[in-house]
């Protein structure tokens, strides 16, 4: 099998293919822990899970890094105004981070670096600049990358080298790509920066926040390495930059392939804080949506086009997986303790297709196709008693690789079966109780009084079914 993503450097879908061994090298741009991430941020990590998902399909081992940025400006600022230590701030954030990773069913990286613990390493790399003639320190005791003395500077994002101001520096972190010019690679101490400093060789400060990912990319997967994602705003001028200062300090390609993802929107515009039109993930949980239904809207749009949030996608998700539950209930009642046997032909057409869609740059919106066709043929056939049991226990086997990449199939359910709340238990025994009786207009009116509460029920050979909407 072949996996081809579209590369963003060169514009085009390419290959993706290990630099060395079977191993892919994975370096994904994290969060800053200053706040709760919004599921804008979760579009990033949910579509960085499905490529690792992905790449592990296709036989293929991974090491991923995230990195936590526990250092910048909002996490400064968030410290000083609670009067704490910067880690006692940016604790309870990175707590709440990896807990809702969990809630979206995905899996984690095998690292994640914390810039603040990786100060030697970003030293070290601005000390290799200044041996290459490629950092300055200006009369601000900042310090910073010269643009203009790296020919391949721009080559991500297609700069325009005409237009470089010759000396232009920018301090700030994030800017437009218009106004590009030599950036900070280190912020010399200010009084806004209160008990947040190091030392360095070149006096007080801190570190930029593009430095700490080329720093911690370089030190765990390598000087070169496959693959490195985030979300399009990441492309310019965090990216660009991070090539700059590795390749500038390497002389040796830093990364195979560049993938980046676009925007969750409200309305037509970036999901942001800075907009204030966000939703955090605990926000959606508190309103009685599921992290396994979130998941599903958030995948369930190609990565490379934006995806706007409404709550009728949530709505429509909860639909879609209900099917997919009908159908996986279904066959495991007929699988019953049944060895799997051989997949029927028109099962296994489904995993060519799945296949050939998750290869084609992720199409995720084209492999739920995949699903959704085989759970119309799973019905048909079951209707007419054209599976066999074993052919059942095939295809739910089927169905687990499927879920291997979307991990929302089997995800969450039991946790769905367990919870069952008191009264609504108390209905169902009821219900079994009346029908013992054949007292069919009780048993249908407490059906009807169990669907208003949000669940259903199903009767089946082994007893009734119960099951949230
Ligand atoms: P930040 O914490 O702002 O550095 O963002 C963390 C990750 O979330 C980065 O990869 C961003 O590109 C990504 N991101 C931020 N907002 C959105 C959004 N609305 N849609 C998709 N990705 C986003
Ligand atoms: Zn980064």
């Amino acid at each position: 099998m072949m996996m081809n993503f579209y590369n963003s450097m060169s514009r085009s879908k390419e290959e993706m293919k290990p630099l060395e061994d079977n191993r892919i090298r994975l370096y994904t741009c994290g969060p800053t822990v200053y706040n709760f991430a919004h599921i804008g941020n979760f579009r990033a990590y949910t579509f960085e899970d499905i490529l690792r998902r992905v790449i592990k399909f296709n036989g293929y081992e991974i090491t991923q890094v995230m990195n936590l940025t526990d250092v910048d400006d909002k996490t400064i600022r968030g410290a000083i105004e609670q009067g704490v230590a910067l880690k006692e701030f940016t604790a309870p954030f990175i707590q709440a981070f990896f807990d809702d990773l969990k809630v979206l069913n995905i899996e984690p990286a095998e690292v994640y670096p914390a810039a603040t613990d990786h100060i030697p390493e970003m030293l070290d790399l601005i000390q290799k600049l200044f041996d290459k003639g490629l950092a300055y320190k200006s009369d601000d005791g900042s310090i910073y990358f010269s643009v203009a003395k790296l020919p391949g500077y721009g080559k991500l994002a297609h700069l325009d080298r005409e237009k470089l101001r010759a000396g232009a520096r920018v301090s700030q972190d994030e800017y437009e790509k218009e106004s590009y010019g030599d950036f900070a690679l280190w912020k010399g101490w200010d009084e806004n920066d209160g008990g947040v400093v190091w030392d360095s060789p070149w006096g007080k400060g801190r570190p930029g926040w593009h430095l700490e990912c080329s720093a911690m990319a370089m030190k765990y997967l390598g000087e070169s390495f496959d693959l490195h994602t985030g979300g399009i705003d990441n492309l310019f001028p965090h990216h660009e930059n991070e090539i700059a200062q590795a390749e500038g300090a390497t002389g040796k390609p830093f990364v195979n392939m560049w993938m980046h993802c676009a925007h969750l929107r409200v309305n037509g515009e970036k999901m942001s804080k800075s907009l204030g039109n966000f939703f955090t993930l605990r926000d959606l949980i508190e309103k009685g949506w599921s992290g396994r239904e979130i998941r599903y809207v958030l995948i369930n749009g190609h990565y490379r086009q934006p995806l706007n949030f409404t709550f009728d996608a949530l709505n429509a998700a909860r639909v879609s997986l209900a099917r997919i539950d009908e159908c996986i209930d279904a066959l495991t009642e007929k699988a019953g303790t049944a060895e799997q046997g051989t997949i029927p032909s028109w099962a296994q057409k489904a995993l060519q297709s799945f296949s050939d869609a998750v290869n084609d740059d992720l199409n995720i919106p084209e492999s739920f196709a995949s699903v959704f066709n085989l759970v119309r043929e799973v019905n048909s056939a079951l209707h007419n008693d054209g599976v066999s049991s074993e052919e059942a226990a095939a295809i739910l086997g089927l169905c687990n690789n499927f879920d291997a990449v979307l991990g929302v199939i089997r995800f969450g359910r039991a946790q769905q079966r367990a919870e069952i709340p008191e009264d609504i238990q108390a209905l169902v025994d009821a219900r079994a109780v009346v029908r013992s009786e054949k007292n069919w207009a009780e048993s249908d009116r407490i059906r009807d009084e169990l669907a208003s509460l949000g669940w259903s029920i199903r009767d089946s050979k082994d007893g009734q079914k119960v099951k949230k909407f």
